[in-house]
């Protein structure tokens, strides 16, 4: 059985508490919430942080809620909260869509979003998913808090914008109204990590497509930038021929490898034919929402 290099350990009552410990242990401390991407890594000695940081008392970051325009989701809320919250499902059914495939039931009663996007697996789901909706992340250290776009937070496979001595904090979702999104995912069996996703969001203005986004899951070395297939659905008609053009630059712009999940060019072929799937039932659900 494998088993981490020992390590410290800190339980932290408040954000606060938590930041100050990060400060005060530097590069060597990392913070674990659910600890289903962590505490593999350390058994496989890919991480050794020689101080963790436990995040699972701090309440105050597991919530989800509307502020005007924007759906708040705390960085400590679990799969299964987003996957039971009523809210998310009105206006966000990309995210059901995506945790109803993420792996099983103890992964997603402990994972939380916070780490799934801080892990920045190219394979991982919510971050292709915030991905497509344009979320901002709340990043919060000493000095303070700052807000950065999805297209930025995440830097390479398993980095992230989130700097040393700081924390993510919080989820930004903007709300469309006549909006909608869809997730498609491919996988060898149930609850395994994707051979290759897709995510759409959209809304619909005088039958016209408005503020497209696209995320893109397992085709990549990182997160995989989807900008000419937005360019492509912005402000066009839906039609079955804008479906195929959005198919073949999103297989166009992918850059997968071949590994045991598949082949690069059967992966790529996934790429676009699920950005296609995904982008016809977005476009199905804002034109119910507009109806
Ligand atoms: C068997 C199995 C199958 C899985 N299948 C899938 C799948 O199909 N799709 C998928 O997307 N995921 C899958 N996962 C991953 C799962 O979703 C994890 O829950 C998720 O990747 C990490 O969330 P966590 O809360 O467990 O993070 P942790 O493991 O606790 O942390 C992960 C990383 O994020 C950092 N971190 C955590 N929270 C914060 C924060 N607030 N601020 C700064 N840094 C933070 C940690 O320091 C660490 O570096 C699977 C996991 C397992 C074990």
């Amino acid at each position: 059985m494998q088993v981490p290099a020992s390590f410290d350990y800190q339980r932290a009552e408040s954000v606060d508490q938590a930041l100050e410990l990060l400060q005060r242990f530097g590069e060597e401390a990392r913070v674990v919430a659910g600890g289903h991407s962590l505490l593999p890594m350390m058994k496989l000695r890919l991480a050794r942080p020689e101080v963790l940081i436990d995040i699972n008392d701090l309440h105050e970051l597991d919530y989800i809620r509307q502020e005007q325009n924007e759906l708040c989701v705390g960085a400590l809320t679990r799969h299964r909260a987003l996957l039971e919250s009523e809210l998310v499902g009105r206006h966000f059914p990309i995210i059901h869509d995506a945790e109803r495939v993420i792996a099983d039931p103890p992964v997603r009663n402990r994972g939380t979003i916070g780490g799934s996007l801080c892990q920045a697996d190219p394979s991982e789901d919510l971050s292709a998913v915030c991905g497509a909706l344009h979320a901002r992340a709340v990043i919060r250290g000493r000095d303070g808090t700052r807000t950065v776009d999805m297209a930025e937070f995440h830097q390479g496979p398993y980095e992230t914008a989130v700097g040393s001595g700081e924390m993510l904090i919080e989820l930004r979702l903007p709300v469309l109204s006549a909006s909608g999104s869809a997730y498609e995912k491919v996988e060898r069996k149930a609850g395994d990590w994707a051979v290759a996703a897709a995510g759409v969001a959209l809304s619909l203005s005088d039958g016209r497509i408005a503020e497209p986004g696209v995320g893109l899951a397992a085709v990549g070395s990182g997160s995989v930038n989807a900008s000419r297939v937005e360019e492509l659905l912005l402000g066009a008609e839906p039609s079955e021929a804008l479906y195929e053009a959005a198919c073949r630059r999103a297989a166009e712009d992918c850059t997968p490898v071949t590994d045991g999940r598949g082949s690069a060019e059967y992966k790529r072929h996934l790429a676009g034919e699920l950005t296609r799937r995904a982008l016809r039932r977005a476009v199905a659900r804002a034109a119910a929402t507009e109806a």
